[in-house]
């Protein structure tokens, strides 16, 4: 017996009606997105290591464990997409759209990062993320904290909460990043392995900490914001004036300060307790210094990238999604004749109507034909047996409110349309 093939750890098949629910995500994030003007950028699935080594940067986790690296058949290594922020980049240097004035891009696809899966935490999920170049100003920041909170808003999510930070830039960081060894130094030896292992390469990763044992130094820790340089602080106070004029609700959290390396004044995420452990659904910030490391031009840039797995999970917390309405039409055949009859008024329906026409093809009682229709969800029945075939009359039965109507049977299309006409 051949062993049974499952689909990989850490990945997962997407099937109805569930995927109906990420249809209407997607809709919903394209709508949003041309609402503020942006356009959608698709880039391949791997690209060279390389652009991910230097634009993610090399003490990251997604660098340092997370790839999927392999060696194509002419020995290049390449990398399935682990984030989206570096490819896009790419994409925008290498089509010099940047010489054309800011830009504003989305995108929505799979990301692939070695993790040990558990809820909300896969080998391949999906983000949603908007990049907003050619801004220095606040305004750009905002922008895009707005657009990703009013898809929060959007889905009547309660409980997720906007924690927002600085992180100064590379005037203010070096002197925060020794207030900081400073501060860890003394105490490296009760840090976590893990800690210890970052202290001095990247101290400001310490304060993301999940680890129990390095939270009392974590909390004690200085805090960026007396570091700050002026210009910094002059941002991050616009900023916060901002958000309070567009009424979106935020805290300042010392402790937010991503993963990645290439971050400037600007950080932050939106939570939601729905997740438990794996608290964070958005992550963002700027970075002025990212697009100049990948060779480009000195453009600043801001930007965010949502975990869709993780968004629908609070959105299912949130219990704010009507149930799918009853939609569409099951048409019923009892007998061949009724069949012939039905098979072309259904192939009109599904030219003219926006719902869905269902037909089953095989012999069945009429209480069989009804099951079938409600498991498809369809809210009307469109019956035709041999008494409806005599009088020349096809039964439409509201399976909502359980009454019938009677339709005259002509010509497919035409009763195709009045079917329309009527309201399905
Ligand atoms: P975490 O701290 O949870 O590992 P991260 O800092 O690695 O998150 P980002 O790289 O900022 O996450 O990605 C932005 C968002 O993408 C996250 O907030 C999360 O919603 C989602 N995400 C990231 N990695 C995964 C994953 N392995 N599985 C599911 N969603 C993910
Ligand atoms: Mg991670």
């Amino acid at each position: 017996m051949s062993s049974k093939i499952t689909a990989p750890r850490g990945t997962q098949d997407l099937i109805p009606p569930h995927s109906a629910q990420w249809q209407a995500l997607e809709q919903r994030i394209h709508a949003l997105a041309r609402r503020f003007g942006y356009g959608e950028v698709r880039t391949p699935l791997f690209e060279a290591t390389e652009l991910f080594v230097r634009g993610v940067g090399e003490t990251t986790d997604i660098v340092e464990k997370e790839m999927y690296t392999f060696r194509d058949k002419g020995d290049r290594s390449m990398t399935l997409r682990p984030e989206w922020t570096a490819p896009v980049v790419r994409a925008l240097l290498e089509h010099q759209l940047l010489a054309q004035g800011p830009q504003r891009l989305y995108y929505i696809g799979p990301i692939f990062r070695y993790e040990r899966p558990q809820k909300g935490r896969y080998r391949q999920s999906h983000q949603f993320g908007v990049e907003c170049t050619g801004y220095r100003e606040p305004e750009a920041d905002v922008e895009v904290i707005s657009l990703a909170w009013e898809l929060v808003r959007s889905y009547g999510i309660s409980d997720a909460a906007l924690k927002i930070n600085s992180i100064g830039d590379a005037q203010c960081r070096p002197r925060y990043r020794e207030a900081l060894l400073e501060h860890f130094r003394p105490n490296v030896s009760q840090l976590s392995p893990e800690a210890q292992q970052r202290v001095e390469r990247n101290p400001l990763r310490l304060l993301d900490s999940k680890e129990e044992r390095d939270a009392p130094f974590v909390a004690s820790a200085p805090r960026f914001e007396e570091f700050l340089c002026e210009p910094c602080r002059e941002h991050f106070t616009a900023l916060k004036a901002d958000l309070d004029m567009l009424e979106i609700p935020y805290a300042v959290d010392p402790r937010i300060v991503r993963g990645l390396d290439y971050y400037t004044r600007t950080v932050f995420e939106i939570t939601s307790n729905a997740l438990g452990a794996q608290s964070a659904v958005c992550g963002g910030g700027r970075y002025d210094d990212l697009i100049a490391s990948l060779g480009g031009p000195d453009v600043p840039a801001v930007g965010f990238a949502l975990g869709m797995e993780r968004f629908l999970m609070i959105v299912e917390a949130a219990g704010s999604e009507k149930p799918s309405a009853r939609s569409g039409v099951q048409a019923i055949a009892l007998g061949a004749q009724a069949r012939a009859t039905l098979l072309p008024i259904v192939a009109e329906l599904r030219r003219l109507a926006e719902v869905p026409a269902f037909m089953d093809y095989e012999e069945r009682k009429l209480l069989a034909h009804l099951k079938i229709a409600d498991r498809n969800g369809a809210r009307f029945a469109l019956i035709v047996g041999e008494q409806e075939l005599a009088a020349g009359e096809a039964v439409l039965r509201d399976l909502e409110s359980r009454t019938d109507r009677h339709v005259p049977l002509g010509s497919p299309r035409v009763v195709a349309a009045a079917l329309v006409e009527t309201g399905l």
